[in-house]
């Protein structure tokens, strides 16, 4: 009989750890897994904001994707997914190649929300990928250099749009990044203006009011310009217009206003609900037996009204149920319901500040930038083991394009 087929869509958070909990959960010979991904790296998604302001070398953020897996045990192809024939059981590539399933994972993860604003889509710049953080990078260091040309300010400002989680992050790598990158280039960081754009009435707004307090303040005290309460209208290539006539001449908008489900999901032959593939208790697609779907392009309602959100902690919850769901799947045994257990969320702000929440206690300040840093070498932790930590904070290694 021929060994079933398992293919995971997407190394991500939920992909790849699923993919490493099959290495192990799996009897040798008892299935072949194959992991498919648009790059030949996985990145740590919720980094990116670092790799955006150059606070972090690239080796931190992303990393080849077959040394973190067994290359005996999981088959490794880098491509770009843009169908599934769910009738054939097969997964189209953009290069034309295809890969045929039994058991499928689709863990595609997210794209960036745009609202239909105009001009975002074609002038913003998103916190995404590792690719388009890096041209946040590159975006910056080309205004600091063409400054010295034309001294046009309009090069020196930076707007970050979204207050929530990721753009809080944004913000506090930028004040701490910009200083030194303005030495490096020559330019005079007094001529920088850091700017936030926020809908609601202030950042972090689903926190409690003393967080909210305690964000404003360490933003305040690096400089922030925030406009709070205000929607942005549309983005060029050298302005951003907002609510009220206000206009911010810049050539860089960061977009952190929220995201979707990635939009290869439609493609897929399967119910789609709000842009993502509803599931099931067991994190089957609704309507299927052997098609499984984790992370920012999965919804899994909480209760009646709420879905979980799109979260690496969700991700990685999930990813720990969906591989052994996938095993009794395929032994013919009785799958398990996924519960979610929130275990708290805690943003940075910069290197020595971040504001959370875990369990009841509200953190801030220094202990809650240190508890984000164990959060974070726990994820590599679990990746990779103590070797990877040692290897990414110290190593040298190919660094990806
Ligand atoms: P992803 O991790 O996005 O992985 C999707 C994978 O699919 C990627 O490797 C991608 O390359 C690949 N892919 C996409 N399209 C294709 C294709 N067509 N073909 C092949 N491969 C494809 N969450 C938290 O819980 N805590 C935090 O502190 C936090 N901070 C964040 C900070 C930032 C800056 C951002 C952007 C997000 C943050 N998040 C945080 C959210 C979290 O990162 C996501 O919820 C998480 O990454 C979702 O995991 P995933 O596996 O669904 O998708």
């Amino acid at each position: 009989m021929n060994k079933p087929k398992i293919v995971i869509l997407g190394a991500g958070y939920g992909g790849i750890i699923t993919s490493k909990k099959l290495e192990k959960l799996l009897k040798s010979g008892e299935a072949d897994v194959t992991l498919i991904n648009k790059h030949e790296y996985h990145y740590i998604t919720t980094q990116l904001h670092k790799t955006g302001a150059g606070t972090a070398a690239d080796r931190q953020i992303a990393m080849e994707i077959p040394e973190l897996i067994n290359e005996q045990k999981t088959n490794f192809i880098k491509g770009s997914v843009t169908s599934v024939d769910v009738k054939k059981q097969a997964v189209y590539l953009e290069d034309g190649e295809s890969v045929e399933y039994d058991y499928l994972l689709i863990a595609l993860g997210f794209d960036i929300e745009t609202f239909g604003i105009p001009g975002i889509k074609e002038h913003a710049f998103a916190i995404r990928s590792f690719r388009s953080t890096k041209a946040i990078y590159n975006q910056i260091t080309r205004q600091l250099t063409q400054y010295k040309e034309d001294k046009d300010p309009s090069r020196l400002t930076f707007v970050v749009a979204g207050g929530g989680f990721t753009g809080v992050e944004m913000l506090g790598e930028l004040a701490e990044g910009l200083p030194k990158l303005c030495k490096k280039y020559d330019v005079p960081y007094e001529e920088v203006k850091i700017v936030t754009v926020e809908a609601a009435p202030s950042v972090i707004p689903f926190f409690p009011k003393e967080s909210i307090q305690y964000t404003t303040e360490v933003l305040e005290k690096f400089n922030i310009n925030m406009y709070m309460s205000t929607k942005i209208l549309e983005c060029t290539p050298d302005k951003v217009v907002l609510e009220n006539n206000i206009e911010i001449p810049t050539r860089t908008l960061i977009w952190s206003c929220g995201v979707k489900g990635n939009p290869i999901v439609q493609n897929c032959g399967l119910p789609v609900e709000k842009g993502k593939l509803p599931v099931d208790p067991y994190l089957r697609v609704k309507d299927t037996n052997n098609i499984f779907s984790i992370g920012d392009c999965s919804l899994f309602m909480k209760d009646e009204k709420n879905a979980l959100p799109p979260t690496a902690q969700v991700a990685l919850q999930e990813a720990d149920v969906c591989a052994k769901n996938i095993v009794a799947a395929l032994r013919g045994e009785t799958l398990k319901a996924f519960e979610y257990h929130h275990k708290g969320s805690v943003a940075s702000i910069g290197n020595f500040a971040a504001v959370g929440k875990v369990g009841n206690f509200r953190l801030s300040g220094l202990f809650a930038a240190f508890m984000k840093q164990v959060i974070e070498a726990r994820y590599l932790l679990n990746l990779g083991g103590p070797s990877l930590i040692i290897k990414q904070h110290f190593g040298v290694s190919k660094e990806p394009v």
